[in-house]
Protein backbone atom coordinates (compact mmCIF):
# COMPACT_ATOMS: atom_id res chain seq x y z
CA UNK A 1 0.00 0.00 0.00
CA UNK A 2 1.07 3.45 -1.14
CA UNK A 3 1.72 5.16 2.50
CA UNK A 4 1.98 8.66 1.00
CA UNK A 5 -1.36 10.51 0.73
CA UNK A 6 0.24 13.11 -0.97
CA UNK A 7 3.27 14.50 -2.50
CA UNK A 8 6.73 13.26 -0.62
CA UNK A 9 7.86 16.58 0.78
CA UNK A 10 4.01 17.66 2.21
CA UNK A 11 3.03 14.89 4.13
CA UNK A 12 4.84 12.84 6.58
CA UNK A 13 4.72 8.80 6.37
CA UNK A 14 1.87 6.95 8.04
CA UNK A 15 3.44 5.27 11.20
CA UNK A 16 3.49 1.37 10.52
CA UNK A 17 3.56 -1.74 13.51
CA UNK A 18 7.30 -2.50 13.50
CA UNK A 19 8.82 0.50 12.32
CA UNK A 20 11.98 1.69 14.30
CA UNK A 21 10.16 5.01 16.60
CA UNK A 22 11.73 8.48 14.71
CA UNK A 23 12.33 10.58 17.29
CA UNK A 24 9.49 13.40 16.73
CA UNK A 25 9.86 17.11 15.83
CA UNK A 26 7.51 19.18 17.79
CA UNK A 27 4.89 21.27 15.71
CA UNK A 28 5.43 24.70 15.55
CA UNK A 29 3.03 26.10 17.93
CA UNK A 30 0.12 29.18 16.69
CA UNK A 31 2.30 32.12 18.70
CA UNK A 32 6.02 31.21 16.71
CA UNK A 33 3.84 31.29 13.06
CA UNK A 34 4.88 34.87 11.23
CA UNK A 35 3.56 35.92 7.91
CA UNK A 36 5.87 35.79 4.60
CA UNK A 37 7.51 39.28 4.06
CA UNK A 38 5.70 41.28 1.02
CA UNK A 39 6.05 45.17 1.87
CA UNK A 40 7.86 47.01 -0.53
CA UNK A 41 9.48 48.29 2.40
CA UNK A 42 10.72 44.72 2.77
CA UNK A 43 11.75 44.90 -0.37
CA UNK A 44 13.77 48.14 -0.63
CA UNK A 45 15.48 46.84 2.63
CA UNK A 46 16.44 44.06 0.32
CA UNK A 47 17.69 45.35 -2.18
CA UNK A 48 19.90 48.20 -0.66
CA UNK A 49 21.93 45.38 1.12
CA UNK A 50 22.26 43.56 -2.29
CA UNK A 51 23.62 46.78 -3.66
CA UNK A 52 25.96 47.77 -0.90
CA UNK A 53 27.17 43.85 -0.78
CA UNK A 54 26.48 43.49 2.67
CA UNK A 55 25.29 40.28 4.31
CA UNK A 56 22.79 40.05 7.28
CA UNK A 57 22.06 37.78 10.08
CA UNK A 58 18.09 38.02 9.40
CA UNK A 59 18.70 36.03 6.31
CA UNK A 60 21.94 33.72 7.26
CA UNK A 61 19.59 33.07 10.85
CA UNK A 62 16.52 32.48 8.63
CA UNK A 63 14.83 35.06 11.15
CA UNK A 64 11.09 34.18 12.00
CA UNK A 65 10.77 38.57 12.14
CA UNK A 66 12.60 39.76 8.91
CA UNK A 67 9.08 40.75 7.62
CA UNK A 68 8.18 43.29 10.48
CA UNK A 69 11.83 44.23 10.83
CA UNK A 70 12.85 44.72 7.39
CA UNK A 71 9.32 46.60 6.90
CA UNK A 72 10.33 49.15 9.79
CA UNK A 73 14.14 49.28 7.86
CA UNK A 74 15.51 47.66 10.52
CA UNK A 75 18.41 44.85 9.54
CA UNK A 76 21.30 43.09 11.40
CA UNK A 77 24.45 43.61 9.44
CA UNK A 78 26.52 40.48 9.82
CA UNK A 79 29.85 41.58 9.12
CA UNK A 80 33.89 39.84 8.21
CA UNK A 81 31.72 37.71 5.74
CA UNK A 82 29.90 35.08 5.53
CA UNK A 83 31.64 32.06 6.48
CA UNK A 84 31.69 31.26 10.06
CA UNK A 85 35.20 29.38 11.52
CA UNK A 86 32.84 27.82 14.21
CA UNK A 87 29.96 24.98 13.84
CA UNK A 88 27.66 25.56 16.59
CA UNK A 89 24.90 23.08 16.67
CA UNK A 90 21.88 25.96 16.76
CA UNK A 91 23.42 28.34 14.44
CA UNK A 92 22.80 28.36 10.57
CA UNK A 93 25.85 30.45 9.19
CA UNK A 94 27.73 28.16 7.35
CA UNK A 95 31.00 26.77 8.59
CA UNK A 96 34.33 26.66 6.82
CA UNK A 97 37.25 29.30 5.99
CA UNK A 98 36.42 32.69 5.52
CA UNK A 99 37.64 34.63 2.67
CA UNK A 100 40.01 38.09 2.93
CA UNK A 101 38.39 40.81 4.97
CA UNK A 102 36.67 43.60 3.03
CA UNK A 103 38.51 47.02 3.15
CA UNK A 104 35.73 48.74 1.82
CA UNK A 105 32.44 47.14 3.94
CA UNK A 106 32.94 49.75 6.86
CA UNK A 107 32.65 52.68 4.46
CA UNK A 108 29.79 50.29 2.59
CA UNK A 109 28.00 49.56 5.75
CA UNK A 110 28.09 53.84 6.91
CA UNK A 111 26.72 54.40 3.60
CA UNK A 112 23.91 52.30 3.75
CA UNK A 113 22.64 52.95 7.14
CA UNK A 114 23.19 56.76 6.26
CA UNK A 115 20.71 56.06 3.02
CA UNK A 116 18.06 54.14 4.97
CA UNK A 117 18.35 57.01 7.56
CA UNK A 118 18.91 54.55 10.48
CA UNK A 119 18.43 55.83 14.29
CA UNK A 120 19.92 53.08 15.77
CA UNK A 121 22.17 50.11 13.65
CA UNK A 122 22.74 46.37 15.60
CA UNK A 123 26.34 45.14 14.07
CA UNK A 124 27.30 41.65 14.94
CA UNK A 125 30.36 39.17 13.11
CA UNK A 126 30.67 35.44 12.21
CA UNK A 127 33.59 34.32 14.57
CA UNK A 128 36.73 34.87 12.39
CA UNK A 129 39.47 32.56 15.09
CA UNK A 130 41.71 32.68 11.72
CA UNK A 131 42.25 36.39 11.89
CA UNK A 132 44.93 37.52 14.75
CA UNK A 133 42.23 39.67 16.29
CA UNK A 134 39.34 37.95 15.86
CA UNK A 135 37.93 40.27 13.71
CA UNK A 136 37.85 43.49 16.55
CA UNK A 137 40.03 46.03 14.35
CA UNK A 138 36.69 45.83 11.59
CA UNK A 139 34.49 46.96 13.98
CA UNK A 140 36.41 49.34 15.64
CA UNK A 141 36.23 50.32 11.39
CA UNK A 142 32.65 49.55 11.20
CA UNK A 143 32.00 51.81 14.29
CA UNK A 144 34.60 54.95 13.12
CA UNK A 145 32.77 54.84 9.62
CA UNK A 146 29.37 54.94 11.24
CA UNK A 147 29.94 58.38 13.57
CA UNK A 148 31.85 60.04 10.25
CA UNK A 149 29.13 59.31 8.37
CA UNK A 150 26.01 59.18 10.46
CA UNK A 151 26.81 60.69 13.88
CA UNK A 152 22.88 60.29 15.11
CA UNK A 153 22.83 56.70 14.64
CA UNK A 154 23.03 54.96 17.89
CA UNK A 155 25.12 52.03 17.47
CA UNK A 156 25.03 48.53 18.77
CA UNK A 157 27.54 45.66 18.68
CA UNK A 158 26.80 42.16 19.19
CA UNK A 159 30.37 40.28 19.41
CA UNK A 160 31.92 36.68 18.82
CA UNK A 161 33.71 35.77 22.19
CA UNK A 162 36.86 36.55 20.50
CA UNK A 163 38.18 33.82 22.32
CA UNK A 164 41.43 33.11 23.86
CA UNK A 165 42.34 37.07 22.15
CA UNK A 166 39.30 38.89 24.22
CA UNK A 167 40.99 41.28 26.28
CA UNK A 168 42.83 43.25 23.89
CA UNK A 169 39.88 42.59 21.25
CA UNK A 170 37.51 43.95 23.98
CA UNK A 171 39.72 46.80 24.83
CA UNK A 172 40.12 48.13 20.92
CA UNK A 173 36.27 47.83 20.52
CA UNK A 174 35.13 49.77 23.89
CA UNK A 175 37.46 52.74 23.14
CA UNK A 176 35.84 53.05 19.36
CA UNK A 177 32.57 53.40 22.05
CA UNK A 178 29.71 51.74 20.95
CA UNK A 179 26.59 52.80 22.64
CA UNK A 180 25.41 49.22 23.46
CA UNK A 181 28.19 45.87 23.71
CA UNK A 182 25.83 42.47 22.84
CA UNK A 183 27.47 39.17 23.08
CA UNK A 184 25.09 36.14 23.42
CA UNK A 185 25.53 33.41 26.18
CA UNK A 186 22.70 31.67 23.77
CA UNK A 187 22.07 28.67 26.87
CA UNK A 188 22.54 27.54 30.07
CA UNK A 189 26.04 26.20 31.15
CA UNK A 190 25.31 22.50 30.92
CA UNK A 191 24.30 22.69 27.43
CA UNK A 192 27.49 24.08 26.05
CA UNK A 193 29.54 21.10 25.60
CA UNK A 194 26.55 19.87 22.60
CA UNK A 195 25.12 23.70 21.52
CA UNK A 196 27.87 25.82 21.65
CA UNK A 197 30.83 23.63 21.82
CA UNK A 198 33.68 25.99 20.75
CA UNK A 199 32.61 28.85 23.14
CA UNK A 200 33.05 28.91 27.07
CA UNK A 201 30.52 29.89 29.44
CA UNK A 202 32.44 31.71 32.09
CA UNK A 203 34.91 33.16 29.29
CA UNK A 204 31.83 35.18 27.42
CA UNK A 205 30.72 36.02 30.90
CA UNK A 206 34.08 37.93 31.19
CA UNK A 207 34.11 39.65 28.63
CA UNK A 208 31.31 41.58 29.21
CA UNK A 209 32.32 42.23 32.79
CA UNK A 210 35.41 43.59 30.83
CA UNK A 211 33.32 45.90 28.89
CA UNK A 212 31.72 47.26 31.90
CA UNK A 213 34.53 47.72 33.81
CA UNK A 214 36.92 49.72 31.32
CA UNK A 215 33.45 51.69 30.29
CA UNK A 216 30.35 52.00 32.90
CA UNK A 217 28.81 53.77 30.78
CA UNK A 218 28.68 51.32 27.48
CA UNK A 219 25.13 49.01 28.06
CA UNK A 220 25.68 45.42 28.52
CA UNK A 221 23.74 43.35 26.84
CA UNK A 222 23.10 39.29 26.59
CA UNK A 223 20.71 36.90 25.39
CA UNK A 224 19.36 33.31 25.85
CA UNK A 225 17.25 31.25 23.89
CA UNK A 226 14.97 28.85 25.48
CA UNK A 227 13.39 25.23 24.59
CA UNK A 228 16.72 23.66 23.80
CA UNK A 229 16.13 21.69 27.32
CA UNK A 230 17.33 23.75 29.71
CA UNK A 231 15.57 23.63 33.28
CA UNK A 232 13.80 26.80 34.81
CA UNK A 233 16.32 26.98 37.73
CA UNK A 234 19.57 26.92 35.43
CA UNK A 235 17.57 30.13 33.69
CA UNK A 236 17.47 31.77 37.19
CA UNK A 237 21.12 30.95 37.66
CA UNK A 238 22.31 32.50 34.20
CA UNK A 239 20.27 35.64 35.48
CA UNK A 240 21.76 35.81 38.67
CA UNK A 241 25.71 35.20 36.09
CA UNK A 242 24.73 38.08 34.66
CA UNK A 243 23.21 40.40 37.00
CA UNK A 244 26.87 39.81 39.05
CA UNK A 245 28.54 40.64 35.89
CA UNK A 246 26.44 43.94 35.79
CA UNK A 247 24.99 42.92 32.36
CA UNK A 248 22.34 45.75 32.12
CA UNK A 249 19.93 43.88 29.23
CA UNK A 250 18.54 40.38 29.12
CA UNK A 251 17.02 38.91 26.23
CA UNK A 252 15.02 35.89 25.97
CA UNK A 253 13.36 34.31 22.84
CA UNK A 254 12.33 30.70 21.44
CA UNK A 255 14.82 28.13 19.90
CA UNK A 256 14.32 26.99 16.41
CA UNK A 257 15.54 24.35 14.85
CA UNK A 258 16.94 25.85 11.57
CA UNK A 259 17.64 22.46 9.68
CA UNK A 260 16.99 19.18 10.51
CA UNK A 261 20.99 18.47 10.85
CA UNK A 262 20.59 21.38 14.03
CA UNK A 263 19.42 20.84 17.59
CA UNK A 264 16.29 20.05 17.95
CA UNK A 265 13.64 21.92 19.88
CA UNK A 266 12.71 20.14 23.44
CA UNK A 267 10.02 22.47 24.52
CA UNK A 268 8.38 25.58 22.74
CA UNK A 269 8.39 27.57 25.98
CA UNK A 270 4.77 29.12 26.03
CA UNK A 271 4.21 32.95 25.76
CA UNK A 272 3.36 33.06 29.57
CA UNK A 273 6.44 31.27 30.81
CA UNK A 274 8.25 33.78 29.27
CA UNK A 275 6.67 36.43 30.94
CA UNK A 276 7.05 34.62 34.40
CA UNK A 277 11.04 35.07 33.21
CA UNK A 278 10.79 38.41 32.67
CA UNK A 279 9.56 39.36 35.90
CA UNK A 280 11.81 37.40 37.92
CA UNK A 281 14.65 39.03 35.67
CA UNK A 282 12.79 42.26 36.25
CA UNK A 283 13.49 41.53 40.33
CA UNK A 284 16.90 40.54 39.74
CA UNK A 285 17.90 44.17 39.09
CA UNK A 286 18.38 44.08 34.95
CA UNK A 287 17.56 47.45 33.48
CA UNK A 288 15.89 45.90 30.58
CA UNK A 289 14.48 42.91 29.82
CA UNK A 290 12.76 41.65 26.32
CA UNK A 291 11.50 38.32 26.86
CA UNK A 292 8.96 36.66 24.17
CA UNK A 293 9.19 33.42 21.58
CA UNK A 294 10.06 36.23 18.93
CA UNK A 295 12.13 38.21 20.87
CA UNK A 296 16.12 38.15 19.19
CA UNK A 297 18.58 39.93 20.22
CA UNK A 298 18.05 42.55 17.69
CA UNK A 299 14.06 42.60 17.40
CA UNK A 300 13.25 46.16 18.40
CA UNK A 301 16.69 47.07 19.19
CA UNK A 302 16.12 50.63 18.57
CA UNK A 303 13.12 51.03 20.72
CA UNK A 304 14.84 48.62 23.52
CA UNK A 305 17.83 51.11 23.22
CA UNK A 306 15.63 54.38 23.86
CA UNK A 307 13.86 52.79 27.02
CA UNK A 308 16.98 51.61 28.61
CA UNK A 309 18.49 54.95 28.51
CA UNK A 310 15.64 56.21 29.78
CA UNK A 311 15.53 53.90 32.69
CA UNK A 312 19.35 54.55 33.20
CA UNK A 313 18.83 58.33 33.73
CA UNK A 314 15.50 57.32 35.94
CA UNK A 315 17.68 55.71 38.47
CA UNK A 316 20.45 58.27 38.20
CA UNK A 317 18.28 60.92 39.07
CA UNK A 318 16.73 58.67 41.77
CA UNK A 319 20.14 58.67 43.17
CA UNK A 320 20.97 61.93 43.33
CA UNK A 321 17.80 63.07 45.15
S1 LIG B 1 15.05 40.24 14.92
FE1 LIG B 1 17.15 40.83 14.42
S2 LIG B 1 17.91 39.20 13.10
FE2 LIG B 1 15.67 39.03 13.17
S3 LIG B 1 14.99 40.17 11.36
FE3 LIG B 1 14.94 41.55 13.13
S4 LIG B 1 16.92 42.58 13.01
FE4 LIG B 1 17.08 40.79 11.74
Amino acid sequence: MDRYLGRMNDIAPIPMPGDPAKPERLRKPDWIRVKAPTSPAYHETRKLMRTKGLNTVCEEAACPNIGECWTKKHATVMILGDVCTRACAFCNVKTGMPRKVDVNEPQNLADAAAEMGLEHIVITSVDRDDLPDGGASQFVKVIEALRRTTPGTTIEILTPDFRNKHERAVEMIVAARPDVYNHNLETVPRLYPTIRPGARYYASLRLLESVKRLDPSIFTKSGIMLGLGEERLEVHQVMDDMRSADIDFLTMGQYLQPTPKHAKVIEFVTPAAFNAYAAIARAKGFLQVASSPLTRSSYHAGADFAEMRAAREAKLAKAAR
